[in-house]
């Protein structure tokens, strides 16, 4: 059985390396391809002798999900939908910065579907179909790079200038389909190789979890450690319970506990995902107990209106005024927080409207 040289983390390519009869150093040439050049085909490989082409040939592969539709907001989010070895499908967005520097925020899925079933959140109603593998994350990554380099001009979006300006993701986020901590091991060997071999810095990478606490602890030991996002969206354990079912197994008091004791390096914060939905969680009741939770942890708080998808008619959009008040509320108690404007919501790609569309349509 040939090997997927996208699964393998340095080591592991080192001694497959050898395995073939190659030196050592000969890894970096094939990082160097595969996670910089973004390339699928030993062909191109030119800088390794036609023998060594050959060897590699017979004896692995670097895979490559199919791209089967790329749809492109009026905002300038992208959404990509990708189809795997055993024909499962997932979505990845990505999202212009919109600082003016032609840079993008990834969006990446880690699993097909999701069992933790928010309410709020299309894909928790898709149930957990399978985790992904470790290379299935990072290939999101590297197909997305790889379509960018390709083209010079996307429709809609900053004009990308070929040379040498090809490399324009600079942030990874675990908020895609699924949850993160619920498929922990490959998540993290993912993350080793976005930040090994594909060169990602741990603060440029986010996982955002809907509050699996155990999982919370692990990501504390494991080396690199990524950026921690808590996708909270209430305040009391009975709201909670109500939206989000994993609270049932882990409280918001366990919860909150975790991240006062998560490791922080010191220009770190934890981010909290507060999806608003109107007359549920928007009141200034749950802004008081809120900024009551997060006393004492560094934090900042994303509050993202939440985004109607089909049949979601049991919520409702927060109102602008109300939206706004909760925001001045959290800022007049001293939390840093940000009105997320939700990106790509014409395209279904806004947060909690990703289900791989195309699987539904079949
Ligand atoms: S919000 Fe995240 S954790 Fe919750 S159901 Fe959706 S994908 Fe799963």
């Amino acid at each position: 059985m040939k090997t997927n040289l996208n699964q393998l983390s340095k080591e592991e390519l080192i001694l497959f390396l050898q395995s073939l009869g190659q030196k050592p150093y000969r890894v970096n040439q094939i990082i160097n391809w595969i996670y910089k050049k973004n390339t699928t085909s030993f062909d191109d490989m030119t800088d390794l002798s036609k023998d060594f082409r050959e060897r590699l040939q017979t004896a692995a592969f670097i895979s490559n999900p199919v791209l089967l539709k790329r749809e492109v907001s009026k905002d300038g989010t992208q959404k990509f939908l990708f189809e795997l070895e055993d024909g499962e499908t997932i979505e990845s967005v990505l999202i212009p910065n919109n600082r003016g520097d032609d840079c993008f925020t990834l969006c990446i899925s880690s699993q097909v579907g999701c069992a933790s079933g928010c309410k709020f959140c299309m894909t928790g109603r898709l149930g957990l179909k399978r985790n992904l593998k470790a290379h299935e994350i990072v290939d999101q990554v590297i197909a997305v790079k790889r379509f960018i380099s390709q083209i010079s001009e996307i429709p809609g979006m900053l004009s990308l200038k070929p040379e040498g300006k090809t490399d324009k993701i600079t942030n990874i986020v675990f908020m895609g389909m699924g949850e993160p901590f619920n498929n922990f091991n490959e998540v993290s060997h993912a993350l080793s190789i976005l930040t090994e071999l594909v060169g990602f810095s741990k603060r440029s990478i986010t996982v955002s979890t809907s509050g699996i606490v155990p999982s919370i602890y692990k990501l504390a030991e494991i080396n690199p450690v990524a950026n921690l996002a808590i996708s909270l969206n209430a305040t009391t354990d009975e709201i909670r319970n109500r939206i989000m079912p994993i609270n049932k197994k882990y409280p918001l008091k366990k919860l909150i506990k975790a991240c006062r004791e998560f490791p922080l390096p010191p220009t770190r914060r934890i981010t909290f995902e507060y999806v608003l939905l109107g007359e549920i969680n928007d009141t200034r009741e749950d802004a008081q107990r809120l900024v009551n939770l997060l006393i004492g942890i560094k934090s900042k708080v994303n509050l993202i209106p939440f985004n109607p998808f089909f049949n979601s008619s049991e919520f409702k959009q927060p109102t602008e005024s109300k939206t706004q008040e909760f925001q001045n509320l959290l800022k007049k108690a001293g939390l840093t927080v940000i009105i997320r404007k939700s990106m790509g919501a014409d395209i279904s790609a806004a947060c909690g409207q990703l289900k791989a569309t195309y699987q539904v349509i079949k």
